[in-house]
């Protein structure tokens, strides 16, 4: 069973919103397992202290690398990738998302105050990882992203709708608009194309206006595609 233990010195934060929802339905169903655990337990003093001011000065405070090392030793010693919710991490893609729900699961760090202690992600082998170029007030919001991405892509938890081989970022490129009924809404109607039954100008307009999105909205994403040698197909 795919396994997500999250260490946390906010445990009551999960599942949070992955209870609900087919998220939650799955981890009732056992098709998916949850455990967070309390870093604070593992805190060897009489305050539970996790925090000290950081070395060298300066604001805020620093996870220690005992209390966390304690933490994560504790979880055990499995082959699970650990990732430390970090805004200085690698960014978060689909691609890892999609290794990592084939995998045995997750351990997350979560993160709080100015971060944690360096030695710490070294000597427990932490892969940083990043949710995108904004600082949260710490790593669980992060965690819990990270779970919810990899549970809709496991096995019976979404569907045929998850598989995920038409989404964005599936083929690099963002997904095509979408619609549905009614037929005209507030004077818009859907594309003609979408309602003429030919599924071949379907996939093909479905195409280009995924290839638009890519090149309008994510020039990143747009010359990666490129690069790979799929030229966009010929559009009249
Ligand atoms: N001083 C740090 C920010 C600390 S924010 C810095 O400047 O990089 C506190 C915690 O929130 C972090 O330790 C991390 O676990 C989490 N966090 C903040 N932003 C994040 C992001 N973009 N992605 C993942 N985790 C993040």
């Amino acid at each position: 069973m795919w396994r997500a233990t999250v260490l946390t010195i906010f445990p009551e934060m999960f599942p949070g919103p992955l209870g609900g929802s087919l998220a939650g339905k799955a981890l009732a169903a056992g098709l998916w397992s949850l455990d967070a655990l309390d870093i604070r337990a593992h805190a060897n003093d009489r305050h539970n202290t996790v925090d000290d001011t950081p070395a060298g000065g300066g604001p805020g405070m620093v996870m220690k690398a005992d209390v966390l090392a304690r933490a994560i030793d504790a979880a055990g010693t499995d082959t699970r990738p650990r990732l430390l919710l970090s805004a200085r991490g690698v960014p978060l893609k689909q691609s890892r998302v999609a290794a990592l729900a084939q995998g045995g699961g997750v351990v997350l760090i979560c993160g709080r105050f100015e971060g944690v202690d360096e030695r710490l992600i070294a000597a427990r082998q932490l892969e940083e990882v990043s949710i995108g170029d904004y600082v949260l007030s710490g790593g669980e919001i992060g965690a819990l992203a990270v779970i919810d991405a990899c549970v809709r892509l496991l096995p019976g938890v979404m569907g045929k709708e998850a598989s995920g081989a038409e989404e964005s970022f599936a083929d690099g490129l963002l997904e095509y608009p979408q619609y549905t009924r009614p037929a005209v809404f507030e004077g818009a109607p859907i594309p003609e194309v979408l309602t003429g039954g030919d599924h071949g100008k379907v996939k093909a307009w479905r195409q280009a206006e995924a290839e638009r999105l890519t090149r309008e909205r994510r020039p990143d994403l747009w010359a990666a595609y490129l690069a790979r040698g799929k030229p966009p197909k010929p559009r009249g």
